[in-house]
């Protein structure tokens, strides 16, 4: 979330409006003790379990397990970026929010390289409709069904072949070699002797970012040669799995439609928006990232798959789309028939074959439990079982009680299997995530449950601050396993050792991630450890991961003894020995 705005600035506009003022005047809040009730605007619920807390400047809804500050709400809830949200309630409050100019270096070279980016995206595209020589090309574009219409919106363009043609049109135009390295668009030779266009006798397609800005470039050949496609590598101005191709034309039409149709590449997605299926956008990846399902979550929650049909059998293809469950979305499926991708599919059967496919969707729950019926013998217990686990493992990541609720019930028909002996299963998929458990913690519970008890260990930490310089003390950061609780801790650490207090809506503005967010406002407002002594609990858990860290560290060892024996060598076999038995000691 950390953006150009200051920080002191970020946190004054935090201090001067109060959440529950601001919530309330989009849904009615009940007082509720120290805290505000409500329906929440985030899923569909009968019982209010949406929380906010005027103490912590807080909110945390227990049904879908949304949770933030006043900046995550409006994101959420207006579908802002953060910038846009500090704006508005700086304005409300009539604080003044000045204007960055670029302090940094690196603000200057984004700014070089998005000119680079826009000169090579119209060097290329003038090539692609001026040049004599590539005549050969439109006719290969006009071939593949794409209208020189279609080709000038979405800037398409050609790199001849040839070594260094960008690379002096950039060199004329001043830029040094190390600003158009750090482009993406040339690669340096193996001997360092110099550089050479990265892109060649290849068809350009420029990656714009939603405000229309070229961040990258994608290359097809038009022959047959491998491979079919080069991207940019990563550059200060694209990380990938960030982006989504074509969302800066189809989002408002994504955001009417209430829908959005996801395809993979450039083409399935240009042939099918030529046709007119305007809500679409093309992830550039087989599988969608997090991030991008975030980013399209803030204009539908409904998403299409289309899918390629030759991954559309393979489960682990079907497990990455239960991220979009984990993120609230319905998810839908269509499949082609075999041989056809969206961009075949539309130029040989036409768009309105598409269309119906695409209404015909059906849902992922369904669409994976089809897979599997075929896959197992429904009639035998084994079967049962293996298609319980996998369609659990999909439920658990849906976050509204009500729809889990209709799905368990529609697994316990179809499987016959009663509903509270998979509410039983469900209970063992789960990571840890929705309770935190005393007992399940306490030393000589079997099974350790890492995710719960690094959780109790912030908990603890965020109701009696003073645990923090204890934790210091006694573990390092890298002993905690999981990577959302190791940013948190660290995060608290670092403020602690500058003096400062924690308050949880401001720590929650150093993460990006809004899972954290969740995390934290969980663990806020969850009920409080009363009935249990804080530091005993806290001397548990923190003994707990110690003795964890060593068994695992002992495993580890034990695998090198063993390479070490293998081997012969002894001096190394023996430095390990002493090590092993220190651990021992310990
Ligand atoms: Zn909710």
């Amino acid at each position: 979330m950390p953006g150009l705005i200051p920080q002191e600035i970020i946190d004054r506009i935090l201090d001067a409006n109060d959440i529950a003022e601001i919530i309330s005047g989009y849904i009615p809040l009940k007082r509720a003790g120290r805290n505000f009730r409500a329906l929440c605007p985030f899923h569909h619920e009968k019982t209010p379990s949406f929380m906010v807390s005027p103490d912590r400047q807080i909110y945390h809804c227990f049904g879908c397990g949304a949770g933030g500050n006043v900046f995550s709400f409006l994101m959420k809830y207006e579908r802002m970026e953060f910038p846009e949200a500090v704006e508005m309630l700086a304005k409300k409050v009539g604080i003044a929010i000045p204007k960055t100019e670029a302090p940094e270096k690196n603000a200057g070279v984004t700014e070089k390289l998005f000119t680079i980016n826009e000169l090579a995206g119209k060097f290329y595209h003038d090539i692609l409709f001026n040049s004599k020589e590539v005549g050969s090309i439109r006719v290969y574009l006009e071939k593949r069904g794409i209208t020189p219409e279609t080709a000038k919106k979405f800037k398409l363009g050609f790199a001849p072949d040839k070594w260094d043609t960008l690379l002096n049109y950039l060199r004329g135009k001043n830029f040094s070699l190390s600003l158009i390295d750090k482009s993406g668009l040339v690669s340096s030779r193996d001997d360092a002797s110099g550089y050479y266009d990265r892109f060649r006798d290849r068809i350009i397609f420029p990656i714009f970012d939603i405000k229309d800005r070229i961040v990258a470039f994608g290359a097809r050949v038009t022959k047959d040669t491998l491979p079919k496609y080069i991207n940019s590598p990563e550059t200060p101005i694209y990380v990938k799995g960030k982006n989504l191709y074509g969302l800066n034309f189809t989002k408002d039409e994504i955001r009417k439609q209430d829908a959005v149709v996801v395809v993979e590449g450039y083409l399935d997605f240009i042939i099918p928006y030529q046709a007119g299926i305007r809500n679409i956008v093309a992830s550039l990846g087989t599988a969608l990232t997090i991030e991008q399902i975030r980013i399209l979550k803030r204009y539908t929650q409904n998403a299409v798959i289309l899918f390629d049909p030759d991954l559309a059998g393979e489960l682990a293809t079907l497990r990455s789309l239960d991220l979009f469950l984990s993120q609230d979305m319905n998810v839908k499926l269509v499949t082609l028939p075999k041989g056809f991708d969206p961009d075949s599919f539309v130029r040989e059967k036409g768009v309105d074959k598409l269309k119906e496919l695409i209404n015909e969707s059906v849902d992922l729950f369904d669409y994976k439990l089809n897979l599997l019926k075929n896959k197992y013998d429904m009639r035998k217990a084994q079967g049962k079982a293996k298609i319980a686990g996998e369609m659990l493992s999909t439920i658990s990541r849906i976050k509204n009680e009500v729809i889990k609720e209709s799905y368990l019930k529609k697994l316990s028909d179809i499987l016959s299997v009663r509903e509270d002996t998979l509410l039983k299963e469900l209970s063992k998929v789960k990571d840890g995530m929705s309770s935190i458990d005393y007992e399940s913690i306490s030393s000589d519970s079997k099974t350790f449950n890492a995710k719960a008890v690094e959780k109790m260990v912030v908990k603890l930490m965020l109701e009696q601050e003073d645990l923090i310089s204890q934790l210091r003390e006694r573990l390092e950061v890298s002993d905690f396993q999981d990577p959302h609780i190791k940013k948190i801790v660290c995060s608290m650490l670092d403020l602690n050792s500058q003096g400062k207090k924690i308050e949880v809506s401001r720590l929650m503005n150093n993460f990006d991630d809004q899972e954290i967010c969740d995390t934290l406002t969980h663990l806020c407002l969850s009920e409080e450890c009363r009935e249990i002594d804080k530091q005993k609990a806290f001397d548990d858990c923190v003994n707990r991961i110690k003795q964890e860290n060593i068994k695992e560290k002992r495993n580890q060892l034990r695998g090198e003894i063993k390479i070490a024996e293998t081997q012969g060598n002894k001096d190394r076999l023996n430095q390990l020995i002493q090590e092993y038995n220190c651990l021992i000691k310990r």
